[in-house]
């Protein structure tokens, strides 16, 4: 349907391809000086510098015929009639920029390898590195919006329409939880609980916290973050969701429950019956792969059943390209790390679910990122939001991804949809995601 003449055929460019093609629903081929096929195609791209009558000029900046990784920034510029930032500008050309490179730039997250890229405290990309923040486009699918604007420039230059892509199973958004506290009061210690009481009314004097806890513990009511049957309920409209379970207690930043004892297993195996389940890498597992994670993904494997497939780090910890190498090295086929704790929005400026390229070894893996973009305690405890505020974002995000019919994931944790007395009631922005997702409401919490 589309072919694209160039002068060096790379795996950089083949990758750019294939998620094209994928994006349009159509096939694109690539075709050099060398190749023996011929051009069936009605619409023709020259992705060269040299003129062509009958073609669609796109001008190469010459990252894709490039190999390694080099210290750059590229200068933004921003359309005069969309205000879309872009980048790689090139003058006389059909397409003011060479938009297979700034593709490539943006989704393989060539700048999270740069030199004055910072880190912040949990060692992590700081989203105020991103050209994304700097410019105002994290809350937009930048690459999905420029390669409308081209499809539909393509279709008036070649008199020709791209048929309709088909709706069902590239376009979603995955409801996904991270469990880091499965529970507020139960499964500790009897001791620990003592004392916990003790503290909550005579050092805080927190009388509500007092009250939920002896309620849990001594008349039995239920566990405050016991949110599960909320959980398996909403099953009934969204039936795709996702549990990632930490594997891992006992240090500072993974503050779980006793992973090896048998109510916790039972949780585990409670919910794999109607959830997929995945892994919630701890906090350090990336320090010591052939340790740590690997000592917690046969954990898992093992109370599951199976093979574990789909991955979320825990802080969404994630490091490139040390985290992916380690996640396809122990067979994870999907990751859904690829957002900011600090920020909602597009980390990799899709809403597409997309391969990761390997830039270290020039090679597109087989690891699949479904980006995330909506995490609870971004807006709950990082921004202290209001539910409103929140709500908006939310459905601003969920517009842009149907808009062009993405594949991406939403992030709850089990103790914010937990009720809390006198205190923003999360669990109502939860119920309305739902509803949303899985059928387009129209109202406000
Ligand atoms: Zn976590």
């Amino acid at each position: 349907m589309i072919t694209v003449f160039t002068t060096a055929i790379t795996s950089r460019l083949e990758y750019v391809i294939g998620f094209m093609s994928k994006f349009y629903g159509v096939p694109v081929y690539l075709l050099d000086k060398n190749s023996v096929e011929r051009n069936t195609s009605k619409i023709l791209i020259n992705y060269t510098e040299n003129k062509h009558e009958e073609a669609f000029q796109v001008i190469p900046s010459g990252l894709l015929e490039e190999k390694g990784i080099k210290d750059f920034s590229p200068i933004i510029e921003k359309d005069f009639t969309t205000g879309l930032p872009y980048f790689f500008g090139t003058q006389k050309s059909d397409f003011h920029f060479d938009i297979f490179s700034f593709t490539f730039y943006l989704l393989t997250r060539y700048e999270e390898y740069s030199n004055g890229a910072i880190q912040d405290e949990h060692g992590r990309y700081d989203v105020r590195s991103s050209l994304a923040f700097k410019h105002g486009f994290l809350d937009i699918a930048l690459i999905d919006r420029w390669l409308i604007i081209l499809r539909n420039k393509l279709e008036q230059s070649f008199g020709i329409s791209f048929p309709q892509k088909s709706h069902e199973e590239d376009t979603k958004i995955i409801m996904t939880y991270d469990i880091d506290f499965p529970w507020a009061f139960l499964h500790r210690p009897w001791y620990i609980n003592m004392m916990a009481l003790f503290k909550d009314l005579f050092l805080h004097r927190n009388i509500a916290l007092f009250s939920q806890r002896f309620a849990t513990l001594i008349l039995r009511k239920k566990d405050p973050y016991d949110t599960y049957d909320i959980m398996l309920d909403s099953l009934r409209h969204l039936p795709d969701q996702i549990i990632f379970f930490l594997m891992r207690s006992g240090t500072k930043f993974d503050r779980n429950h006793q992973i090896n004892q048998d109510y916790f297993k039972k949780l585990i195996q409670k919910m794999s019956q109607s959830f997929k389940i995945g892994l919630h890498p701890s906090y350090y597992s990336s320090a010591k792969p052939e340790e740590i994670f690997k000592e917690e993904l046969i954990r898992l494997n093992k109370i599951v059943g199976e093979p574990t497939k789909a991955s979320r780090m825990h802080f969404l910890r994630l490091k490139l390209p040390d985290t992916y190498h380690m996640l396809l090295s122990y067979g994870i086929q999907e990751d859904y790390s690829m957002g900011y704790a600090q920020e909602s929005g597009f980390r990799s400026s899709t809403s597409q679910r997309h391969k990761w390229y390997d830039l270290e070894k020039e090679v597109s893996t087989d690891l699949t990122i479904v980006p995330l973009i909506f995490m609870d305690t971004t807006f709950i405890s990082n921004k202290k939001a209001s539910l409103l505020d929140a709500q908006i974002t939310m459905e601003q995000l969920i517009h842009e991804v149907r808009l062009h019919q993405g594949y991406s994931s939403i992030l709850w944790h089990n103790n914010n949809i937990a009720l809390r007395k006198g205190q923003n009631n999360w669990r109502r922005l939860y119920e309305w995601s739902i509803e949303k997702i899985s059928g387009g409401l129209n109202t406000t919490i």
